[in-house]
């Protein structure tokens, strides 16, 4: 069946993000390839970057584990939401190993599966999800195979706040006290902390996928997922009649308006309303009215061209989409909906 809708994914833009990310990490490098590869496609991301040279992978959970498949020869797959009392079965069967994160979780592995290599997550100051210091300094971990203790950073967006360092600090006290075989703290802006930042292994995530976490990062990542829509109806639009729903769009002058196939049920959200755009080669053309459902108007005064049935690119600059629509980058990654066709090229 024809899919409409288009998403063309950049290989070797995304192989390129991981060897700069990798590079700068003066470390080894690993993925975050959860959320089906930040909306992009897990597998087809873990084949590509472990051609690459990475080796180190991370899911959130055991399905995500399960629709990879097999794990790439030498590469190794941790799941980061660990091992609960309805995933014994599913681990056990895994070639994935958990990242344990709490003490209820480390006493289920101890007996479930012990000597059986996994990673653990302490809380350095985020209170989201790991274990305490002290719970490490206790001697809980005592026992547990542990390959990669990690931690994960609040606010490494924000180069210049406090609490980078505090977390920091308070990782590196860590050093030496388990019996991890390695130490992990930064995510993608982590890296671009500097060196103190990296330990043996970091886990970016949004940079591999063209996302511009902080500065740091700026002209360094290239875009790797663009959306294309394909034009229903053109039509003209008279001066002073109105385009969508509530009618939030008048047109000053008569205007030449294309109707496509996207909406926000593809994750082209509202917040794109008149302020998105989308190109017709080099021709900008603005999102005018309230993005519908399945539907976005576009003006193409600038592409007198364009016709039912082509195609037009929306912008793959996510830094200036999040700015655009008020979203995240990685909102605008991760809500990349099921009806687009992953074309990878
Ligand atoms: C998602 C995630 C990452 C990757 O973060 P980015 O900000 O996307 O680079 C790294 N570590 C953990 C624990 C994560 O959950």
């Amino acid at each position: 069946m024809h899919r409409p809708l288009r998403l063309t994914l950049d290989r070797a833009a995304l192989q390129h993000n991981w060897r700069w990310l990798q590079a700068n990490s003066g470390t080894a490098c690993g993925a975050a390839i959860k959320a089906d590869g930040y909306g992009i496609g897990a597998r087809p991301t873990m084949d590509a970057l472990h051609e690459a040279g990475c080796r180190d992978f991370f899911v959130s959970n055991w399905a995500e584990a399960d629709e990879l498949g097999t794990v790439p020869d030498g590469a190794s797959l941790a799941v980061l939401h660990g091992v609960g009392a309805e995933d014994v079965a599913a681990a056990l069967g895994s070639p994935a190993r958990p990242v344990l994160n709490s003490v209820e979780q480390v006493e289920r592995w101890k007996a479930i599966a012990p000597g059986r290599p996994c990673d653990v997550m302490v809380d350095t100051g985020m209170n989201r999800l790991g274990l305490s210091a002290e719970d490490v300094a206790d001697g809980l971990l005592d026992g547990l195979k542990i390959e990669t203790l990690m931690s994960h950073l609040a606010c490494a967006d924000e180069p210049d706040h406090a609490m980078n360092a505090r977390q920091r600090d308070a990782f590196a006290a860590l050093a030496g006290r388990t019996a991890a075989r390695r130490l992990s703290l930064a995510n993608s802006a982590g890296i671009a902390l500097g060196e103190e930042y990296r330990f043996d292994l970091t886990r970016p995530g949004l940079a591999l996928y063209g996302g511009v976490p902080t500065a740091g990062l700026e002209g360094m990542v290239r875009p790797v997922a663009t959306p294309e829509a394909q034009v229903l109806q053109r039509r003209r639009v008279r001066a002073g009649e109105a385009v969508g729903y509530n009618a939030t769009w008048t047109a000053p002058a008569d205007a030449e308006v294309a109707i496509v196939n996207l909406g926000y049920a593809d994750g082209y959200w509202r917040g794109f309303s008149d302020r998105g755009e989308a190109f017709a080669d080099e021709a900008r053309l603005p999102v005018i009215g309230r993005v519908s459902m399945d539907l976005t108007a576009i003006d193409v005064s600038a592409a007198p061209e364009v016709a039912e049935g082509d195609r037009v690119r929306f912008a793959d600059d996510l830094p200036a989409a999040a700015r655009a629509s008020g979203m995240s980058q990685y909102e605008l990654l991760t809500g990349l909906g099921a009806r687009f066709e992953r074309v990878w090229g």
